[in-house]
């Protein structure tokens, strides 16, 4: 019950606004707000929810010792508990969208505080819930579901989901010695975060307009693709030089990390870190497997994208240095919010008339909040937490294509909260993580096919193009590389062999390296590029993560490759995803919607739609001779 409050349905977007928020909200016509008065009539009825949910929260604590005892007290303090959740995930809706309109409100963070109070309560209260389920043997459980189609009906999946961790599950004292662990668990992360974020000193370089300029990482993202090579290649050189000089420090640090990993799964009964960190979702180790197997089965494809940046660039030789520099220029398309509302009510046709006529009602019925004023939370996201109700999408709508595509992403999820909240019980109406970004992913495909077919000009099609073969680029293969490096570090931990900075460097590089073809004369990865993964966050603050970049990415390109292939039995099996919810496993939810995870077809038909992009961009640049 937990699980499912904490991720609440919300999946924001982190965008870097540059665009001035001047204007008031009060000074914003109606038809561009959401109507929160949907979820609740005035803030007295939310009050109302949320002293009633105050009053509720300690009964909860009633039934201890009872869910063992039958079908029926089972259910009831299911029942129970799930009811208190679906009114708190309104209320927590209502209160954090209110707030996100202007952050400068106290009332309304203070309303959002509120319910995030009693968010802890629950979990406080509540505590004594999955320790009890998971001590009911599974034989008793089996029979309580023939006893109680209602427990099973609702309650299969979170019952299921605590009693797959029994055997990773210790002894109370034991419990309790690992837990007490927790103190000294994020001791890496933070380390890491001080010491390259503010101990660790700035390299300085010298452009040749002579500014000399420090390298923070912030500023590295924006000099690593200076229009100048020299530049950018001396700011390569500096910047990661400064990981290196602190690699066995970096690396002992992170070497902790891993060991920290492994200390854990060894001790829950895991046979791999990998295998820990995958459990959350209940994920086969073969789906990451098959990840990294078959996009190295597919590096030629990144080799011709990479040959084809140096066509591009106009450059004999290219350097790892030169992979930020844009492939092509930036053609300014203006949408005004009708503009791109219609846009998408035409590239998502193929998704159907359910879809259509749900996207026309979300504009109609006011579910989004489009502008950018004083105040107002940047970036965008959608929420799918008000069950009864419909979910809410925030934008910072900038008149760029770059709007609209962020559109067609929430929107992704928002008709994905939509469908599942319709169709499922709120038992099993959130989804998880791995399926969270398939919905998104396959409208932003459909979004760009549609817009490459309706191109005004070669221009216009080649920077649209360009800009997806970048985004495959980079999220699949550059994210797989990370992925495997991660991979490789545990597994040495794993086999008991030491690990220090000097060994990642050079696992690091070996495959940098093989990816880019440095060997096959495809891309020349500089000497200094072993340092890169001191520089990656994310190693340190997640476990095992960042491959769901790539895979979301794929499943979802797979998905509408076979729509255009087969047409409407393709498009009928993706709504089994819409409309599942949490109500299989993920990769059984995928498998429903025609993709497998663990067969090679996805990464096949991505890399063949990554193909088919170079053959238009080739075939422009062939004919404009380029
Ligand atoms: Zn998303």
């Amino acid at each position: 019950m937990k699980r499912q409050l904490l991720s609440l349905l919300i999946f924001p977007i982190l965008i870097s606004s540059l665009f001035a928020q001047t204007l008031e909200r009060d000074q914003i016509d109606e038809k561009y707000k959401w109507r929160l008065a949907d979820i609740y009539a005035s803030v007295n009825d939310w009050q109302a929810d949320v002293d009633m949910l105050n009053t509720d929260v300690e009964k909860l604590a009633d039934f201890k010792g009872t869910l063992a005892q039958s079908s029926g007290s089972l259910y009831t303090a299911l029942k129970t508990g799930n009811a208190f959740i679906k009114t708190l995930s309104k209320a927590w809706t209502y209160a954090s969208n209110l707030s996100n309109e202007n952050l400068n409100l106290a009332e309304n963070q203070a309303m959002l505080q509120q319910t995030n109070a009693l968010i802890t309560k629950f979990g406080e209260v509540t505590a004594y819930f999955e320790p009890e389920v998971l001590q009911i043997p599974k034989e008793k459980i089996d029979q309580f579901f023939k006893e109680n189609s209602e427990l099973a009906v609702n309650f299969d999946m979170y019952i299921d989901n605590i009693q797959r961790l029994r055997i990773h599950t210790l002894t109370e004292a034991e419990e309790k010695i690992l837990a007490s662990f927790g103190l000294i668990s994020e001791v890496q992360g933070d380390v890491y975060d001080i010491f390259t974020n503010a101990e660790k000193p700035f390299p300085k370089v010298t452009l040749a307009s002579g500014e000399e300029v420090e390298l923070t990482p912030a500023s590295y993202t924006k000099y690593r693709s200076e229009e100048n090579r020299e530049d950018r290649a001396k700011v390569f050189e500096a910047f990661f030089n400064g990981y290196g000089n602190f690699k066995n420090t970096l690396g002992a640090n992170l070497g902790g990390k891993v060991k920290k990993d492994w200390v854990y799964a060894k001790n829950r009964q895991y046979e791999s870190s990998l295998e820990a960190a995958l459990n959350s979702d209940n994920l086969p180790v073969s789906v990451y497997e098959t990840l990294i197997e078959q996009v190295n089965n597919n590096l030629p494809t990144l080799h011709r994208a990479l040959d084809l940046k140096k066509r591009m660039l106009g450059i004999d030789e290219l350097h790892y240095y030169d992979l930020y520099v844009p492939l092509v220029q930036k053609v300014d398309m203006s949408f005004t919010v009708e503009q791109g509302q219609n846009v998408l009510l035409d590239a998502l046709k193929p998704l159907g008339e359910e879809y259509i006529s749900t996207l026309q009602k979300s504009y109609a019925e006011r579910w989004i909040d489009y502008m950018p004023t004083t105040g107002k939370r940047s970036g965008a996201y959608s929420t799918g937490g008000a069950y009864d109700i419909h979910p809410f999408i925030l934008m910072n709508w900038t008149d760029d294509y770059e709007s609209v595509s962020t559109l067609a992403h929430e929107l992704g999820h928002t008709m994905h909260s939509y469908f599942s909240n319709k169709t499922q019980p709120f038992s099993k109406a959130d989804y998880a993580i791995f399926v969270a970004e398939i919905a998104s992913t396959v409208n932003e495909n459909l979004l760009n096919n549609y817009m490459v077919k309706n191109a005004k000009t070669d221009e216009e099609r080649l920077y649209l193009l360009g800009s997806y073969l970048e985004l495959l680029r980079t999220t699949i293969f550059r994210q797989t590389s990370f992925a495997e490096f991660e991979w490789e570090i545990h597994k040495k931990v794993e086999r008991e062999e030491p690990i220090t900075g000097k060994d990642m460097c050079a696992i690091y590089f070996d495959i940098v390296k093989r990816y880019y073809g440095h060997d096959n004369a495809v891309c020349v990865v500089d000497d200094y590029i072993q340092y890169e993964w001191a520089y990656i966050p994310h190693f340190l603050g997640y476990n095992y993560y960042v491959f769901q970049y790539a895979t979301s990415l794929i499943y979802g390109t797979a998905i509408v490759e076979k729509m255009i292939e087969n047409g409407q039995p393709s498009v009928d099996a993706y709504y089994n995803i819409l409309k599942g919810g949490g109500s299989k496993y993920a990769t059984e939810l995928i498998q429903d919607a025609g993709i497998d995870p663990m067969s090679p077809e996805p990464v096949t038909l991505t890399i063949q739609k990554m193909n088919k992009v170079m053959d238009q961009m080739e075939e422009i640049l062939s004919r404009t001779n380029k």
